[in-house]
């Protein structure tokens, strides 16, 4: 995958990253919002450090990965770079990856099911670790996609916090590809509103605007500032 993805544009994505920031600051001002309450999460899956890097020397310091194994070779060297880099992983976790996932990251947006909570819990005690961490919601009741269906969220937070003893802080959704976001990241608001969490995690390089005006506390953009994958 990093084959694909030309590494000598870093300026390219310094100047996709100040756009983002512009519109992210565009979008806060509309919905009457800090810019300072929205988290960006720069989506560097694919890139190489050739890409990522100038990112970071443009003051960027949230970055956001889709799979275990790719973080674990990239980042180790870049972190030890810039001690302040804060990861999130956003894609999929498998239960066999939770140890690694806890070590690595500082947050976790894809929390699903018992046997990850299971896992989790685990780690997350033995390693003393503490990644922020979101459950996230199939919005769109999606089969090929992984989250919790809307109908039964209450209920597997209610076990993440009795059964699993974890602290869950916000939700995650990806809306369908060929759907308006809006009613999606109006029902994860909802959700959780109503389980008192104060994080949303919504919103990517085609709605995070919109996802601003729905209250998204972190939004995971990545080709608007990276480029193509
Ligand atoms: C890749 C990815 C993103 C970023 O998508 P862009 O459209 O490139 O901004 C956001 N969230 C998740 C879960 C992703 O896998």
């Amino acid at each position: 995958m990093t084959d694909s993805n030309a590494s000598a544009n870093g300026p390219d994505c310094v100047e996709g990253f100040r756009e983002v920031e512009r519109e992210i600051a565009r979008a806060c001002a509309d919905a009457g919002r800090d810019r300072g309450s929205v988290e960006l999460i720069a989506v560097s899956k694919t890139f190489d450090a050739d890409a990522i890097s100038p990112v970071i020397a443009a003051g960027q310091r949230v970055f956001g990965e889709n799979r275990v194994q790719e973080a674990k070779a990239k980042w180790p060297p870049l972190k030890e770079a810039t001690l302040d880099i804060k990861l999130h992983l956003i894609g999929p976790l498998q239960s066999n990856k939770a140890r690694e996932a806890v070590m690595l990251f500082d947050a976790i947006h894809s929390v699903d099911r018992a046997s990850l909570c299971e896992a989790l819990s685990k780690e997350i005690k033995s390693r003393d670790r503490h990644p922020l961490l979101f459950a996230q919601i199939n919005t769109g009741e999606e089969p090929q996609k992984a989250g919790v269906a809307p109908q039964d969220a209450d209920a597997f937070l209610a076990a993440c916090r009795e059964r699993y003893g974890l602290t869950i802080s916000g939700l995650m959704c990806i809306p369908p590809a060929e759907e308006a976001p809006a009613p999606h990241f109006a029902l994860t608001a909802k959700i959780a509103e109503r389980n008192g969490l104060k994080l949303l995690s919504m919103g990517m390089s085609a709605d995070f605007a919109v996802a601003i005006q729905f209250g998204a506390t972190h939004i995971r953009v990545g080709s608007a500032i990276f480029g193509k994958r």
